[in-house]
């Protein structure tokens, strides 16, 4: 079953996924098990420690859930939780307009869960900032959850931006099985594998269709963001959907995307 909703934002509506994590808390709870276990701070800084609605040992927890050879390629230097903050009212895909005053939303629950900020990005210093927002008027367990899916999808940003933002330089990944991607490719092949099934997510959904053209920076974006809900949904093994039963087993109908992820998150940065 796919029924595409007809209003094209209405991806950026928080309300539905958080009404669903409600509804199903006790089965997210088992899938997010890995939650419970505690490890060291891996060299990323945490602040803003009063809007997080995740512990340092839950932050570190998630980022564990990402194989040794992601963590070498992460530009992530800080976790810093911040107020509530909404998409505002005259937001496009194009151009993302963001407010913390609720009143100016484009809806009372288009909540931003999560951003990636580029502190500074220059041949040698790269600096990125996961912001993580309070998610507010929802039990505290369930922005938990909310935020860890946010945590998975903005760190693959951070893994993500410097394969597709080198300067002129290449940037070669080689996957398991020796296969090589240069720069752009392995997220343009994704994308075109992606394309042939419905978004991966409800929040995925806003970014469809992608442009037909491959070099288009709109498809490099729109297929970011299909790629980075593929991976919090490869992790937590689940995720919101318009699709009832694929929501808990969302990359069943979609192996070759599964395989671009494994390689991905695997690869090993040759330049
Ligand atoms: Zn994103």
């Amino acid at each position: 079953m796919n029924t595409q909703t007809t209003d094209p934002l209405a991806g950026f509506d928080l309300g539905p996924v958080l009404n669903w994590l409600t509804t199903n808390r006790d089965r997210v709870a088992e899938k997010l098990n890995w939650l419970a276990r505690a490890d060291g701070m891996m060299g990323i800084e945490i602040t803003g420690q009063k809007h997080l609605q995740l512990s340092p040992e839950e932050i570190v927890e998630t980022i564990d859930m990402f194989p040794h050879e992601s963590h070498l390629r992460s530009e992530l230097k800080r976790i810093n939780g911040m107020p509530p903050t909404w998409f505002a009212r005259g937001t496009t895909v194009e151009n993302i307009l963001v407010t913390d005053d609720t009143s100016e939303a484009l809806t009372p629950t288009a909540i931003i869960p999560g951003y990636t900020a580029v502190d500074k990005w220059t041949d040698v210093h790269k600096v990125l900032t996961i912001n993580l927002y309070t998610i507010p008027g929802v039990d505290p367990l369930i922005a938990k959850y909310m935020l860890v899916h946010a945590l998975i999808h903005e760190y693959t940003h951070t893994l993500l931006m410097p394969m597709l933002y080198n300067g002129n330089e290449p940037y070669i990944l080689e996957a398991p099985g020796k296969v090589q991607y240069q720069n752009a490719a392995l997220l343009q092949l994704f994308g075109l594998e992606a394309a042939k099934h419905p978004p991966i997510s409800h929040y995925a959904a806003a970014y469809r269709p992608f442009p037909d053209d491959l070099a288009d920076v709109q498809f490099i974006r729109r297929a970011s963001e299909e790629f980075c809900e593929s991976v919090a949904a490869y992790m937590m093994g689940y995720i919101y959907c318009d699709d009832p039963e694929r929501c808990w087993n969302p990359l069943v109908d979609r192996p070759l995307v599964k395989l671009f992820i494994e390689n991905f998150l695997h690869g090993k940065r040759m330049t």
